[in-house]
């Protein structure tokens, strides 16, 4: 397939390089010209703009930093430059009514859309693991399905426009919650004189188990592999939870969920984000709980 991929960024890049080596035509663009060297020099042939690279693609995939760039994006040009009947699939993670309206405008302009943002992260990215949750029709699921599984390894068509979007904030806002009530329960028992390991043991095979605790322990030594033994060295970093969260706040807000756990949440990780986390892993969070303590 002709692909055109806007955004080269951390993700983008790695998930054109996959897609580029499982056989498809990509043409890459991004405003940053750092970005466009970094994608010549793996071997991404670079277009002059977003427009001229999305006008004879079968496919325009974006990956922005938010839905303001997807939206202005889209109507700055690429949707009146890509041939009619073109598959857009935004893979950025943005809010869900930027998602629906952002399906209505390639709608309007002739053309399919699906929102697909991913989990995984920049490792997943380059190992073609990504977590891949769709919003949009059978069909236009159907048509994306190929071209996401070159990038990911799980993909789930979560429904209509945008829940793809509302899968990913309703998933981050459980994984919020429960990776600061872990680190909670770690500092409390080392106040109580509970040693991590033991606390670990126990929760991890009781009712208290969860990917915060089993996977992402907080705490160095009990998960070998968790961020908390390379100093919080992410991982998700703190400032892509605390985006999530606002993204999750404002679908709150929207919907008039009674979400208390979701917004405290939120506040608690604007508060790391603009402190000491934006750049450590999120379950960095307990070194804050235990100097409030
Ligand atoms: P990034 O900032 O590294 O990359 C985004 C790129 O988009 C930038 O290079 C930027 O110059 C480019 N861009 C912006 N507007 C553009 C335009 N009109 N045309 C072409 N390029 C344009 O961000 P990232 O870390 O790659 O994340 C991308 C998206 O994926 C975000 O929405 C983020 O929330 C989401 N996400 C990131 C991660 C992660 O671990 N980094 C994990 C899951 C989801």
């Amino acid at each position: 397939m002709k692909i055109a991929f806007l955004g080269l960024g951390h993700m983008g890049l790695p998930m054109a390089v996959n897609l580029v080596g499982a056989g498809h035509e990509v043409h890459g663009f991004d405003v940053v010209p750092a970005a466009i060297e970094a994608a010549a020099a793996q071997g991404i042939p670079v277009a002059g703009s977003g427009a001229e690279a999305a006008a004879g693609a079968d496919v325009v995939l974006t990956m922005f930093p938010s839905g303001a760039h997807v939206i202005d994006a889209y109507r700055g040009g690429l949707l009146a430059a890509a041939a009619p009947g073109t598959l857009f699939i935004d893979s950025s993670t943005i809010a869900v009514d930027e998602a629906r309206t952002a399906h209505e405008l390639a709608l309007a302009a002739g053309h399919r859309n699906v929102d697909a943002p991913v989990s995984g992260g920049v490792v997943g990215a380059e190992n073609g693991t990504l977590a891949f949750m769709v919003g949009g029709s059978d069909a236009d699921f159907a048509a994306a399905l190929p071209l996401l599984e070159v990038m990911g390894k799980r993909i789930v068509h979560c429904g209509g426009p945008g829940l793809g979007q509302a899968a990913k904030i309703c998933n981050n806002m459980i994984l919020a919650v429960s990776q600061i009530v872990v680190g909670e329960a770690f500092v409390l028992g080392e106040r109580l004189g509970l040693d991590h390991q033991v606390l670990f043991d126990v929760a991890s095979g009781a009712s208290g188990q969860c990917w915060a605790l089993s996977t992402n322990c907080p705490v160095p030594g009990p998960v070998p592999t968790s961020p908390a033994n390379r100093d919080y060295r992410p991982g998700f970093a703190g400032a892509l939870m605390a985006k999530d969260l606002g993204l999750a706040l404002q679908a709150i807000d929207g919907t008039g969920t009674d979400a208390r756990m979701g917004r405290l949440a939120q506040q608690i990780y604007a508060a790391f984000a603009a402190g000491s986390g934006a750049g450590r892993d999120f379950s960095g969070i307990i070194t804050d709980i235990r100097d409030a303590s």
